[in-house]
């Protein structure tokens, strides 16, 4: 990972009470009225960030796997879902469903996904971002800013632009 990336996560481990604090106070705020900035911060951050010259989240956080998602990836590999969630799937105690190692095993190593086109819906929306739900979540949100640079650096902005209740 880029030395850049690596001093954004650190600063984030050490900001992460006080971001934990900043995420709970937009909680009250309706998330509609924050949702343009929202996706504007998001957008911008994402312009900026080069995922192939980090890809920390496929090595550290493994995604739920829904059962499409199941479906769809053991099929395109030639497996039955059975077989693939043998080989592949961990489940815990609440019935989720995630891959059973890090880093992925899809994960190629110039950091491009071996699945691109067809990885888990989870992948897709990481780092969860651009959604409206993004002021409800404090606790998905301030984890995945010591694992995701952008989502550290999207926090940060909306920090200086959304003014609390
Ligand atoms: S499936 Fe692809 S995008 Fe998802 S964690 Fe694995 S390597 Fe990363
Ligand atoms: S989504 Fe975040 S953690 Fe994943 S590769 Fe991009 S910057 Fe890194």
């Amino acid at each position: 990972m880029k030395e850049e990336y690596k001093n954004y996560l650190l600063d984030a481990i050490q900001s992460k009470k006080e971001n934990e604090l900043w995420l709970r106070s937009i909680r009250n705020i309706k998330p509609e009225t924050l949702y343009d900035t929202i996706k504007q911060v998001h957008k911008q951050v994402f312009e900026q960030t080069d995922c192939m010259s980090c890809a920390n989240c496929c090595k550290t956080s493994p995604p739920l796997l829904t059962t499409e998602d199941i479906n769809r990836i053991s099929k395109a590999l030639g497996m039955s879902a059975k077989q693939f969630s043998k080989a592949y799937v961990l489940q815990d105690y609440n019935g989720e469903k995630t891959f059973n190692i890090v880093p992925c095993r899809f994960l190629l190593s110039d950091n491009s996904c071996q699945i691109y086109d067809i990885r888990p819906e989870a992948c897709r929306r990481y780092p969860h971002t651009d959604e409206l739900e993004y002021p409800k979540r404090t606790q998905l949100n301030v984890a995945n800013t010591v694992v995701c640079p952008a989502a550290y650096n999207i926090l940060r902005k909306l920090k200086s632009k959304i003014a609390l209740p």
